[in-house]
């Protein structure tokens, strides 16, 4: 082992570093080359990772090639491969060569960009890169971003500000509770919403009963007449409406909501409107796909994830808002330490948020956006639309199988439902165990979803690495497993 004498309690050597950093690239480029020559699934039991690691951590320092095989033997029958070409379950999304650099390098600067002092470069990079970003997506000029981590995080921030919207309720400095002339609040979002929506209600103090869900229509969208009415029925009641989450691209389905019929009955009701658009506001840089974020010129806020489907590494979450003085107002506290003579100059974004530390995240969604190039990136997400329209017509035109919802992007809703068979609960039964059957293969993961009560089968599409031919495969195995349970 180099230089590991108690002569010198510093870090890894330089030399060392170099010499297994340059092992260590080799071995994630041999990972991407043939990753899917191993199955996205793993074959682990519950507890079976664990039980092969150490009950004590090493009192001695180990060296890297240890380490190493100790990920090889231990970590890789665990792993559940989301960069890999079959992983079409949830939303397929991918940690492509450029942003795996910007994680890279980000580690290696590891600087906090909570004041713009702490790391002009990172606050200033990811102003501009966001600005890049809100450019692709067509969003006006008036909306101003921030990097969070998640969606969820996102969306959080979002009701937040909408609740501080409400100046008059003083909900920051009084609080909400053992108040009892303050209104309850109310905000509405659809029947599909992401489950995120509820759970920024139960933190913020709203609560599940301050979420009404709207109901959709056949499409899986929100029925404005809808929420007109619910607004109009609640305040009648005693409610306090302060904010609408819109949601373009659901979870399950990927159907839109109509901002842009929403967005006026937010306006005339003084409400926050929020658009949750972490999976499919992506596809809003393709020209003839910009009409996903019709409306959304006149929100409050949005959220976009780039690592949903832009190909940034997971975690990095793209919030935009028209008010970030309201965000601000929410969240903005500043000890005497955190002070800087800079401050009336400059933007420090520990004032728009909950955390005080921030990563240099801009840094991968910079490297993805420099190095495809926003042209490289619309054609890759053209080509992932192009996909499923592919399999959509192989669903459509098999007559054992049926699509369940209209795809508007690249995630597709189906089930079995063989001929002669249809009766709901045998199909119930089928199709979870057409799910099962799929996955003991190990070899593509998808995933499920319920619509009016359905069990749904979900392929959805969006690693830079799936190609037709892992389609076909993917396909093959659908229908031979069906074949299987079914003959
Ligand atoms: C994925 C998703 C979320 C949650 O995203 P996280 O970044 O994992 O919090 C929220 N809303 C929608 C519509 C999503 O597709």
């Amino acid at each position: 082992m180099e230089n590991r004498g108690f002569s010198e309690l510093g870090d890894m050597s330089p030399g060392e570093f170099r010499r297994v950093g340059h092992q260590f690239i080799d071995w994630i480029a041999d990972f991407r080359e043939h990753l899917d020559e191993i199955p996205v699934l793993p074959a682990v039991r519950p507890g079976e990772v664990r039980k092969r690691l150490p009950d004590q951590p090493p009192p001695e320092g180990d060296d890297f090639d240890a380490i190493l095989s100790d990920v090889e033997r231990i970590i890789m029958p665990g792993m559940t491969h989301w960069n890999h070409p079959a992983f079409l379950a949830y939303f397929s999304i991918t940690g492509s060569g450029p942003g795996i650099l910007g994680e890279l390098l980000s580690a290696a600067f590891n600087i906090n960009a909570m004041l713009w002092k702490t790391c002009p470069s990172a606050t200033e990079l990811e102003q501009q890169v966001l600005d890049w970003l809100r450019q692709m997506l067509g969003l006006p000029s008036d909306f101003w971003g921030i990097v969070y981590d998640t969606a969820s995080v996102s969306s959080l921030h979002a009701i937040a500000a909408a609740r501080e919207y409400q100046s008059h309720l003083q909900i920051r400095r009084k609080g909400m509770a053992g108040r009892p002339r303050l209104p309850r609040l109310r905000l509405y979002t659809s029947e599909q919403a992401h489950s995120s929506i509820e759970k920024a209600a139960i933190a913020l103090g709203i609560g599940l009963e301050g979420v009404r869900k709207i109901p959709v229509d056949a499409q899986f969208r929100m029925r404005p007449e809808r929420l007109r009415q619910a607004i109009r029925e609640d305040r009648q009641r005693g409610w306090l409406p302060f904010c609408v989450v819109a949601t373009v691209g659901t979870t399950s389905t990927t159907s839109i909501d109509p901002v842009s019929r929403i967005a006026p009955i937010c306006r005339e009701e003084n409400l926050w409107l929020h658009v949750d658009a972490a999976y499919g506001g992506a596809a809003a840089i393709v020209p003839e796909m910009r009409h996903v974020l019709e409306g959304c010129d006149q929100a409050d806020s949005i959220v976009v994830n780039p690592h949903k489907w832009l190909f940034v590494p997971i975690d990095f979450s793209a919030f935009y808002t028209r008010k970030p003085e309201v965000l601000r107002r929410a969240f903005s506290l500043v000890p005497e330490y955190l002070k800087t003579s800079e401050d009336p100059n400059v933007e420090n974004l520990m004032d728009y948020g909950i955390q005080l530390g921030r990563r240099f995240r801009a840094l991968k969604l910079w490297f993805v956006i420099r190095y495809f190039g926003v042209q490289g990136l619309v054609e890759r997400i053209r080509q992932h639309l192009e996909m499923a329209r592919r399999v959509v017509r192989w669903i459509e035109a098999d007559p054992d199988f049926e699509l369940m919802a209209p795809v508007p992007f690249s995630t597709i809703c189906f089930r079995a439902h063989p001929r002669g068979v249809d009766d709901e609960t045998t199909l119930e039964s089928l199709n979870q165990a057409l799910l099962e059957q799929i996955h003991a293969t190990r070899k593509v993961f998808l995933s499920h979803t319920r619509l009016k009560d359905r069990f749904v089968l979900r392929l959805a599409i969006g690693n830079l690495h799936t190609r037709r031919k892992h389609l076909e495969h993917a396909w093959t195995i659908i229908r031979k497993s069906l074949q299987d349970l079914h003959s």
